[in-house]
């Protein structure tokens, strides 16, 4: 899920307009990338990594959950 907010390259103008600025009419961008605290980051690797090696101690049903959740992060970086 991205933002919906863009922020005008050329005068910082704050806008929901994907195409340009309302106010300046200049090139508009993601003002910063989608944040996660390294913390959870990491946490959450390790997670999928056990995951995958199949050596966490969780249900079948839970462990593909953590799998689905993951390749929807995947996707939804790209
Ligand atoms: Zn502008």
């Amino acid at each position: 899920m991205k933002s919906l907010l863009r922020r005008c390259k050329n005068c910082g103008w704050y806008t929901l307009s994907k195409a340009s600025c309302p106010k300046c009419g200049g090139e508009v961008e993601v003002p910063h990338p989608p944040k996660f605290s390294p913390e959870d980051k990491y946490q959450r690797y390790r997670i999928l990594q056990k995951a995958l090696l199949g050596t966490l101690p969780v249900k079948e049903e839970t462990r593909r959950k953590i799998l689905e959740e993951f390749a929807a992060v995947v996707e939804g970086s790209g």
